[in-house]
């Protein structure tokens, strides 16, 4: 890395979404500089992929290293009250419309995020972590210019993939928050945790509570990631401190107590802000934002790589097109930074009505309902699947009629209301004890 050397494209953020768009954009001969501020392998939450995302991977040529990691496979969802009052419902991928993949894995992020890191070098990007953007001094299309802890760096094009820290958003004042998608995330990964048999086997689990949900998702043979996600008003008020509150949930949980029976792990959970944000526009003057330091979006459907890596193929055919061909197929800054905020928000607003729906005490009594209807089911399945970038027009049509649905059920109760399960009414029942040997194990 040279004061002189001007990059095609420089990209912030070796996660997932900054590394595909270095694969791309290396692979397609452009000069490419990756800065991370982190060293590598570090821990990420975000463990769970959908079938839109394994689709991502096979396009970008690195799904072969992913299911070379430790993973487990992934073949729908099972989603159940926490004391387990309407048993479980399931969603399986194979009931997906159209010829997309019908399953999907999970696994720990700091095999995949090192896997992709490592591929973005292979394809020819410089990568440099340790290494954090500081600030921004030119920002024109064609000529950017940031100082980074390694100095001044040109390039022609930024893509930010800078995660939640939206590098560039908050220097612009361009993050806004959900009205109430806002949650704080409790999670830790255990040894033990009972996966079931039958149905629900190879199934992300999802437990629902009035307080927020939990998720458990098998990340290989032995390890489980749990996680609660609760409401920043249980956060605000509940006198229990915030590492200890992933035991305090379990204990009054029936579901993830029997799960968790025999479950080792930390004594102490991690803890993260799950705010719901979108850092409109998504595209701007001499730059792309991609993946969280877009939007980030509540982790409920495990939408974020999948939205991430969606984004970076996006932003890096942009600036492909911009330098790659003959002069006069050449597309125009304008043209590609238009291009760039319509897509991105076409997907974010279908992603953030998915995530809604879930909140909404209708659309829970239709889950739970007896009577529902396999069409609108599959339509519902093909988005939780991730195709959410080129929705057929029936699946379109019937997730309409699933709000409409939703609207008549919060209005006239056709079927039967669903009484949430509240943690804070439940009693807790001690935990067997823990051991601390397998703590942070991935916090390298
Ligand atoms: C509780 C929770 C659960 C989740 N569960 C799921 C799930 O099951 N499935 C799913 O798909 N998604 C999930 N997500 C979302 C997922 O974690 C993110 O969408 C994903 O990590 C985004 O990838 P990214 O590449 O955009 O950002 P990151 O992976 O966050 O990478 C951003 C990188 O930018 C670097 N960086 C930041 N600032 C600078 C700077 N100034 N200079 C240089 N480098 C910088 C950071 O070091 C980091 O490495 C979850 C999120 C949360 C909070």
């Amino acid at each position: 890395m040279s004061a002189e050397r001007i990059y095609d494209c420089l990209v912030i953020g070796a996660g997932p979404a900054g590394s595909a768009a270095a694969i791309e954009m290396a692979r397609a001969g452009l000069d490419v500089l990756v800065l991370d501020r982190g060293e590598f392998p570090r821990f990420r939450i975000g463990e769970s992929f959908l079938p839109r995302t394994k689709r991502a991977f096979r396009r970008l040529g690195v799904l072969d290293k992913c299911l070379a990691l430790p993973h487990a496979r992934k073949i729908g969802v099972e989603i159940s009250l926490g004391d387990w009052r309407h048993g479980s419902q399931y969603f399986f991928f194979r009931d997906v419309f159209g010829d997309g993949d019908k399953e999907t894995f999970n696994m720990a992020r700091i095999h995949l995020d090192q896997m992709m890191m490592e591929s973005a070098r292979e394809a020819g990007a410089e990568v440099q972590t340790s290494c954090a953007l500081r600030a921004v001094t030119r920002m024109e299309d064609g000529d950017v210019v940031v100082d980074s802890d390694a100095g001044t760096v040109r390039a022609r094009w930024m893509i930010d993939a800078s995660g939640q820290a939206t590098t560039l958003a908050r220097e612009r004042d361009q993050r806004r928050f959900h009205s109430f998608l806002r949650n704080v995330a409790y999670f830790e990964h255990f040894e033990h945790v009972i996966r079931p048999s039958g149905k629900g086997q190879n199934c992300f689990a999802l437990v629902i509570a009035d307080e927020g949900w939990f998720w458990m998702i098998p990340l290989d043979d032995t390890r489980t990631s749990i996680g609660f996600v609760a409401r920043e008003s249980l956060h605000r008020t509940l006198d229990v401190p915030p590492e200890d509150r992933l035991r305090w949930a379990i204990a009054r949980t029936p579901v993830l107590r029997e799960r968790m029976a025999n479950a080792i792990g930390p004594d102490k959970n991690r803890v993260i802000s799950d705010f719901t944000y979108r850092c409109d526009p998504f595209a701007g003057p001499g730059h792309f934002l991609i993946g969280d330091a877009a939007a980030f979006l509540d982790p409920v459907w495990s939408t974020g790589l999948t939205l991430g890596l969606l984004g970076a193929e996006q932003a890096a055919n942009s600036v492909i097109r911009m330098f790659t061909g003959p002069l006069s197929q050449r597309t125009t800054a304008a043209t590609e930074r238009t291009r760039h905020h319509r897509w991105t928000k076409r997907i974010t607003d279908r992603a953030f009505r998915l995530v809604e729906g879930f909140y909404d005490p209708a659309f829970r009594d239709l889950l739970f309902s007896p009577k529902r209807t396999k069409g609108l089911e599959r339509a519902f399945i093909t988005l939780l699947a991730g195709e959410i970038d080129s929705i057929p027009f029936g699946v379109g049509v019937r997730c309409q009629a699933l709000r409409g649905l939703c609207a008549i059920q919060s209005r006239h109760a056709v079927a039967a209301r669903v009484r949430p399960f509240k943690i804070m009414l439940s009693s807790p029942v001690t935990m067997p004890s823990v051991t601390a040997d397998v703590a942070h194990a991935d916090a390298t």
